[in-house]
């Protein structure tokens, strides 16, 4: 069984963003981008499966640029088997993201897709479940377990109330919640045997994919800075204070 796993090259988890001063976006000159922290889960997730004996190949794909082929390094050096770059000049939208997505599946016929459930640098959430209406599959989203049969997919989803199993038929599209699993480090050894997996490089006008974009950014701000605390020397002042702000009584 052959799995997709799109992974996308985001600002690293642990870095501040900083806006821009025109406020057109966030400043990504010099600082530390990453692999988008839920792909990663998919991408070990992947693995997981592959190492079940349930999946038989792993196929990463990114779309953005160039460098973006750094990211697709490291799926490889975690144990993806071989890797799509799909090049676009301009930053491309969940729905563009989720065309040239559907047209890699049609080449690739892949049982399973599994997606981050959203990207942390615009915190869309969108791209799989627009991928799964393009294509009329199944989509379990928030996964928090994954098992597979041949022909179908049991899916723990994290929902408002708990925690829902739902079965798939496959081929379906999944993307991952935080809880699914801890990611492994790719390690030296396979950090340099991911130099020599296939890389296959595409551009977005080769799948005729229109990923002009649609959405207009009018204004980026930083978050307002916080207030400072109060510190309290017990419980006794700490009730007292809460009480005086009308906060308990
Ligand atoms: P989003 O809908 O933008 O929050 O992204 C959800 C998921 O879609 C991500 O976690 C990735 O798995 C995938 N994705 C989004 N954008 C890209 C991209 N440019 N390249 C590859 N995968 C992407």
């Amino acid at each position: 069984m052959k799995v997709l796993v799109p992974v996308k090259r985001v600002l690293d988890y642990n870095v501040k963003p900083r806006v821009k001063a025109d406020g057109s976006g966030v400043d990504l000159a010099n600082v530390k981008m990453s692999m988008n922290p839920f792909d990663e889960i998919a991408v070990e997730e992947a693995i997981r499966l592959k190492e079940k004996g349930t999946v038989t190949e792993i196929v990463a794909v990114s779309i953005g640029e160039a460098k973006a082929q750094e990211t697709l390094r490291t799926a490889l050096a975690m144990g993806a088997d071989r890797a799509i770059l799909v090049t676009a000049e301009d930053k491309v939208e969940p729905l563009g993201v989720a065309k040239i997505l559907a047209k890699i599946v049609e080449e690739e016929q892949p049982s399973l897709v599994i997606l981050g459930k959203q990207a942390i640098d615009d915190d869309n959430n969108q791209t799989g479940q627009m991928l799964a209406g393009l294509l009329g599959w199944g989509q379990a989203t928030f996964a928090s377990k994954i098992e597979l049969t041949a022909d179908a997919a049991r899916v723990t989803r994290e929902v408002d109330g708990g925690l829902e199993t739902d079965s798939y038929k496959l081929p379906a599209i999944v993307t991952t919640d935080l809880r699914l699993n801890e990611p492994r480090y790719a390690s030296l050894p396979n950090i340099m045997k991911a130099k020599s997996k296939p890389l296959a490089q595409k551009t977005a006008a080769d799948f005729g994919v229109d990923v002009t974009p649609r959405i207009k950014t009018l204004k980026v701000t930083e978050p307002a800075k916080r207030q400072a605390g109060i510190k309290v020397a017990d419980v006794d002042e700490l009730v007292n204070k809460l009480k005086s702000m009308g906060i308990a009584k």
